[in-house]
């Protein structure tokens, strides 16, 4: 081992053991100032919206503003990689979703953390199903929808966050399982796609409902299909993919907020705490709800609960996205 890589293991280590032993006074502080919240997606997406309603609630609980930062970019890993090299003292936070902490193990070839080991779940923030959306004046069944996209392919474009994205993902099973292959545009969230898909810049896009319910409902976009096996009681007239003949199609996009892994226990269960009140609030449930976020339950919201479902899920998905293929650095 040579000096230098031995002197920076020894101040790493000291770094470490000061940071272990301060952990109980630093706790018992905690949150002296306020907490920053990496959102790895652009403002108005609904990472964004799901970050804010929640944190805004937990600032309460905790008596600090929790500060949202948007930082997108590359499917959300700048943001993250970001958060996973953060401080572990429970001042720097991270949102991360079912794209940043399973697909991006499956996409990228050189991802620069971690998402099981490089963090600690502090809560998930509920589950959203997807909704297949197109620009205004698209064929509307799912059938004349899916006929149009296979006639038109090499004319036709879809929007998503970044290679990894809950929306990228979605769509490259949608079409894995339409045996198509569409021209993407990226953006570094899909706040501005669907804007974009609005003004009717690209053909379609698939995102959480809580990005889609809205223009789907007041006419700005067309709604064709849910991705989930039932129908949403929010846009009761949707038919499931499922049910118009496309199968194995079954994604809901979860939530949850990391810290950085040595983030000291009370500090966590400080910050546990704050989120199972949040989601515990009826207004705050009323709002989710109509936003058709399926609240976690109390068992669920465990501090360390989530750590099983997060590698159910990455042992379920990862293989299955890597074959409906697409790769990034
Ligand atoms: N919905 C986005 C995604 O596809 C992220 C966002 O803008 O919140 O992952």
């Amino acid at each position: 081992m040579n000096q230098p890589t031995t002197r920076r293991a020894l101040v790493g280590a000291f770094a470490a053991a000061a940071l272990l032993g301060a952990g109980p006074a630093l706790a018992q502080q905690y949150p002296a100032r306020p907490i920053t919240v990496i959102v790895p997606f652009a403002a108005g997406g609904p990472t964004d919206v799901l970050a804010r309603i929640v944190t805004q609630r937990m600032s309460r609980s905790l008596g600090q503003t929790m500060v949202v930062e948007n930082v997108g970019g590359a499917g959300g890993t700048i943001g993250v990689v970001r958060g996973a090299r953060a401080a572990p003292d429970g001042y720097t936070l991270t949102v991360g979703h079912l794209g940043t902490h399973v697909s991006n193990i499956a996409l990228y070839r050189r991802l620069q953390y971690d998402p099981q080991t490089d963090f600690e779940p502090i809560a998930p923030l509920g589950v959203n199903p997807m909704i297949l959306v197109a620009k205004r004046g698209a064929p509307a069944t799912v059938p004349e929808f899916l006929a149009h996209v296979r006639a038109n392919q090499e004319r036709l474009s879809y929007g998503h966050a970044g290679i990894g994205s809950a929306s990228h993902t979605a769509a490259l099973m949608f079409h894995a399982a339409t045996g198509t292959k569409v021209q993407d545009v990226a953006y570094r969230g899909t706040g501005p796609a669907m804007n974009d898909l609005v003004a009717g810049q690209f053909d379609y896009m698939i995102d959480q409902a809580l990005n889609v319910l809205q223009q789907v409902q007041g006419g700005t976009v067309l709604g064709i299909a849910v991705t989930t096996p039932e129908r949403l009681p929010q846009v009761p007239n949707l038919p499931t993919l499922a049910e118009s003949g496309l199968t194995g199609f079954d994604v809901a996009i979860w939530n949850t907020l990391f810290a950085p892994k040595g983030t000291p226990q009370p500090i966590l269960e400080r910050l546990n705490a704050a989120a199972a009140e949040a989601m515990a609030d009826p207004a705050i449930r009323t709002r989710l709800t109509e936003l058709a976020v399926q609240i976690p339950s109390e068992a669920e919201l465990k501090l360390g609960a989530f750590k099983a479902r997060h590698a159910a899920d990455v042992a379920r998905w990862v293989p299955v996205i890597r074959a409906a293929g697409a790769t990034a650095e």
